[in-house]
């Protein structure tokens, strides 16, 4: 990835809030049509997300520890993959290993 591109830090429109979303694993109709309705038992969201979007060249081990044993990290990949998202950890992958994947895909 070209140096310009890149973009350290956690983006403002990432997390979570817990409030809108509700009691984890207990959801309501509603929140089932979001997109994003799956973050709610995400475990990501109940750590630090910093973890998930490392500096340049920082360890994403402990993120893809997480993702290990995160009940939607299935959800949480083909999001990721569905809309591009280009940076951070997501469904235990990073970046460069979601674009291998993108590329074998297709
Ligand atoms: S798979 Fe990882 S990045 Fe995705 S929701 Fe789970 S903990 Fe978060």
């Amino acid at each position: 990835m070209a140096m310009s591109e890149y973009r350290s830090g956690v983006p403002d429109d990432w997390f979570v809030d817990p409030v809108n979303l509700g009691v984890p694993g207990v959801r309501q109709p509603e929140v089932e049509e979001n997109p994003l309705a799956w973050q709610a038992d995400s475990l990501c969201a109940q750590t630090d997300p910093e973890a998930f979007f490392p500096e340049k060249g920082g360890s994403t081990r402990d993120a893809k520890r997480i993702c290990t044993s995160c009940e939607v990290k299935a959800q949480c990949l083909d999001y990721a993959l569905a809309n591009d998202e280009r940076f951070g950890i997501w469904g235990g992958l990073s970046e460069r290993e979601r674009r291998k994947l993108r590329k074998r895909a297709g």
